[in-house]
């Protein structure tokens, strides 16, 4: 087993708040590059030579970074500069690819299994998450999203399976193949799992208001469809909804599940 502890009695495990602030410094993703999914990183002194996990100190890197600083590639130096001028922040957001295999992808709200249907969420004539098969790459399907918070501010975005998070949300925290986004310490807007070898979008927790409509919900208290007049309806209460152009609509003035329909005004 890998060594827990350094010669200062250091903990190789960093406390949730200095992730935070890491995470949060470095615009939460790579200081290098910017992709999303990293690790964090002692880089001055090194794990072995610290008294202390200081944020200061230490960075978010990709896996690739990382590794290019571990063979000596990088410079200690050039992750320096790269923590002054994090590529996020410059940016503006962080991003990553998703993979969703080549089977067919199925979504999970809450307890409600989507398949075959192109477009599960719509608000009038935007589609809010859809899959598609790639045109460019045959047998791939592609994945593209919006997500808004509670005051209806765009947080995160997937455009043929490119995902980018704002830099001016709160917290982006990337866990194995969990992506979350916080408002605050305990209000989640989104956390969406993403399993390439079972084919599986999971959306587990959503809070999000785009035109007037609200989309809500995680696994404890159900997933509901909220239209601007106030009706609503359970869109993850369980079952399969299967081989529809749209899976669930919101209308000014209704919410309507499984359609079959010709308004969608595809984004390019
Ligand atoms: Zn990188």
């Amino acid at each position: 087993m890998a060594q827990q502890t350094n010669q200062y009695n250091l903990p190789r495990r960093i406390s949730n708040t200095v992730k935070r602030k890491i995470r949060k410094q470095c615009g939460f993703g790579c200081v290098v590059c910017g992709f999303g999914i990293t690790q964090y990183e002692h880089i001055i002194p090194e794990w072995h030579e610290a008294r202390k996990h200081n944020p200061k100190n230490m960075a978010l890197l990709c896996g690739s970074c990382h590794d290019k600083v571990t063979r000596g590639i990088f410079s200690k130096d050039k992750i320096r500069d790269a923590l002054r001028s994090p590529k996020c922040l410059e940016n503006g957001y962080t991003s990553d690819i998703f993979d969703i295999g080549k089977s067919t992808p199925t979504v999970k709200i809450g307890n409600t299994v989507w398949e075959d249907v192109p477009i599960i969420l719509q608000i009038e004539d935007i589609p809010i998450l859809e899959i598609r098969r790639s045109r460019e790459n045959k047998g791939t399907f592609e994945i593209s999203a919006l997500f808004c918070d509670d005051n209806g501010e765009e947080i995160f975005k997937i455009t043929n399976n490119i995902w980018e998070g704002n830099i001016t949300n709160w917290d982006i925290e990337t866990i194995g193949q969990t992506i979350t986004i916080r408002k605050n310490l305990r209000k989640i807007a989104l956390e969406i799992t993403i399993d390439p070898n079972n084919g599986i979008i999971a959306i587990n927790k959503l809070h999000m208001n785009f035109r007037g409509a609200t989309i809500f919900g995680d696994q404890k208290n159900g997933f509901y469809a909220k239209a601007s007049d106030e009706s609503q309806i359970s869109i993850g209460s369980g079952g399969g909804v299967k081989s529809f152009d749209i899976g669930v609509l919101v209308l000014k003035d209704s919410v309507a599940m499984g359609i079959v329909s010709k308004i969608t005004k595809h984004r390019s």
